[in-house]
């Protein structure tokens, strides 16, 4: 590709709006073209990006057996209601449109249900399974807050794959394989040393966790807790912990009931009782699953819904409303405790709260706290303790005792065990060899593609711009010409190295050499070729690597085997 072909150029700024690095240094170099919030066209140099990045995912998911197909955008609405999935109340994000004649449909939000419907007219026995299918295309999601540029797009491009099994074994057998083939991917990718298998929320069809893929990085919106030394990995999301515990009086003073009108939060409350924040305890009310719950975690901790919702494997867990808080326990919004609460209420205490001695707890009674509450004496302790805090920096994991490290990261890939949840909703099953009806157990994967090239430009670049590995370089080569004679012998390089199969971008302009030196470390093609009039006078051609920034100078025949070799390793 000649330069002066390309239609984009770079430019000196970004727009105003734009915050994030990745998509600052995409724009100025001329990658990627914001047509609002959350919302890029890819330029041919963008396009050669995702293309290669898509490229390296689709060899590693049809080495193991991946059927690639394209999905539609437009959804019809029959099926995700089906698996009561249609309803504005179950799924918020949801970009939909209608036909002229009213008919409600989606746009591509996910596909699920459109590759479970498809594959209905294909699976009848169990000879017909496991199968696995995949599609790379544009998803479309409302979300709240498009940010961080590529990373949270409202349409962005994601692979998204499916399993079907036909019992748990062989469900978890394909499991791991495309675990395995992720990390094949990421390696590829240059991130192998940095993405790690993560354990996360599995949702409310299992019981078991879900795994994301997460490369550490600071512009990460997640928080990964690990174990050193160790693949233990959790998003903070579901992380196990046990809380550093302190020390605690000996003796059991009398409980108290203390008039604290108006006073909300911990922090304060601790401070106006003279009770140390870690002696406090908080009380939340929870409907799980239909049944109402008194939550209760020391007070420097706070609830985490999803740990809840698993320990109790219920499906939902979630605050209950104002006024129901009010006739539970009988009091104003910020007193509730767990001494008289209703007979009926489910009781769940933390484990940072067990060992308290002489602690706060909320009264149930408007504008009062209870202070020097102890187990046993004053009210019931519980026969098991829960973990359903927050993990917080400083907790240790419960299984190792050791101390988590706690980093930021980006999700660039997950995988979710479905169960049945969408084959039973679709009514697709499986006749077994006896000639019964089985239910098929799926699985999905997705890989963030675009956020890739957000995440991968962010990673890799200096502060002279874009540093692309060669194998996901838009071009391995930028050739510049300097003056007229440089021009010529340009021109002829830039034919041989196409018939030798390089890809190469040329800097053909009328521009100053500094001008495109600049261009081509903003670019960030891997490897930069200078012709100039006095190189020729020597016989010599310059080269210098992006990413290593030093300069070699080489006669014709060096330069082109050098290139052929540089160029390969990919
Ligand atoms: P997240 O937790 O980041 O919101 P998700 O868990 O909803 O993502 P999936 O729907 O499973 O993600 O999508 C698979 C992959 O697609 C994610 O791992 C992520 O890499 C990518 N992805 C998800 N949402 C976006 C988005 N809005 N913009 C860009 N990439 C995304
Ligand atoms: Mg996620």
């Amino acid at each position: 590709m000649r330069r002066t072909n390309l239609f984009t150029k770079t430019l000196k700024n970004a727009p105003a709006d734009e915050v994030a690095k990745n998509a600052q240094l995409l724009i100025r170099a001329g990658f990627i073209h914001k047509e609002m919030a959350g919302v890029y066209a890819y330029e041919p140099l963008g396009l050669r990006v995702l293309e290669n990045i898509k490229q390296i995912v689709r060899e590693e998911m049809n080495a193991i057996g991946g059927n690639e197909a394209m999905m539609t955008t437009l959804q019809p609405r029959e099926i995700f209601e089906k698996s009561d999935r249609w309803d504005d109340k179950k799924v918020d994000n949801w970009f939909k449109t209608k036909l002229v004649n009213g008919s409600e449909l989606g746009m591509g939000l996910t596909h699920e249900e459109p590759i479970v419907d498809m594959l209905s007219s294909y699976i009848n026995s169990y000879k017909d399974l496991p199968m696995n299918i995949y599609q790379i295309q544009n998803k479309f999601r409302n979300e709240k807050r498009a940010k961080s540029g590529l990373l949270r797009g409202r349409e962005f491009v994601m692979k998204d794959m499916y399993t079907f099994a036909r019992n748990q074994e062989e469900h978890d057998r394909l499991y791991e394989q495309i675990a395995v083939a992720y990390h094949r991917v990421y390696a590829r990718l240059g991130i192998g040393d940095v993405t790690f298998r993560v354990k996360a929320d599995g949702g409310i069809f299992t019981e078991k966790y879900s795994d994301e893929f997460q490369t550490i990085s600071p512009i990460g919106e997640d928080t990964i807790y690990h174990v050193p030394d160790t693949e233990r990995y959790f998003n903070q999301e579901v992380a196990p912990s046990k809380a550093p515990v302190h020390e605690q009086d000996i003796e059991q003073k009398p409980m108290e009931e203390k008039y604290t009108p108006g006073v909300v939060g911990v922090e304060q409350l601790a401070k106006e009782l003279d009770v140390p924040v870690e002696r406090t305890v908080k009380t939340m009310l929870y409907d799980v699953d239909g049944i109402v719950t008194a939550v209760a975690v020391r007070g420097d901790y706070s609830v985490n819904d999803i740990k809840l919702r698993m320990e109790l494997s219920a499906k939902s867990a979630r605050l209950i409303d104002e006024s129901t808080i009010k006739q539970v326990t009988g009091a104003e919004v910020g007193y509730a405790g767990l001494i008289n609460l209703p007979n009926d209420v489910q009781v769940v205490v933390d484990d940072t709260v067990e060992s308290l001695v002489n602690f706060e707890l909320g009264a149930n009674k408007t504008d009062y706290h209870n202070v020097n509450v102890n187990w046993g004496r004053d009210l019931e302790k519980p026969e098991r303790f829960y973990d359903i805090k927050e993990a917080k920096e400083g907790d240790q994991d419960p299984e190792t005792g050791r101390t988590y490290e706690v980093v930021k990261a980006v999700e660039v890939g997950n995988i979710f065990p479905l169960e049945t949840k969408y084959t039973d909703a679709l009514d697709v099953f499986y006749t077994d060899e006896n000639g019964a009806k089985q239910s098929i157990i799926m699985g999905c994967y997705g890989i963030g593609i675009s956020r890739l090239v957000g995440m991968l430009a962010e990673h890799f670049a200096d502060d002279k711009g874009l540093v692309w590995p060669m194998n996901i370089a838009p071009y391995k080569v930028y050739l510049v010409s300097i003056g007229e004679k440089g021009a010529a012998e340009a021109d002829k390089l830039y034919d041989e190295l196409i018939k030798e199969g390089i890809e190469v971008l040329y800097d053909d302009r009328d521009e100053r050499p500094g001008a495109k030196f600049a261009d081509a470390e903003l670019l960030g093609i891997p490897l930069r070729v200078t012709v100039s009039d006095r190189g020729i006078e020597a016989g010599e051609f310059e080269l210098t690597e992006r990413a290593v920034g030093e300069t070699i100078k080489l006669n014709r025949e060096a330069l082109i085997a050098k290139l052929l070799m540089l160029a390969a390793n990919s």
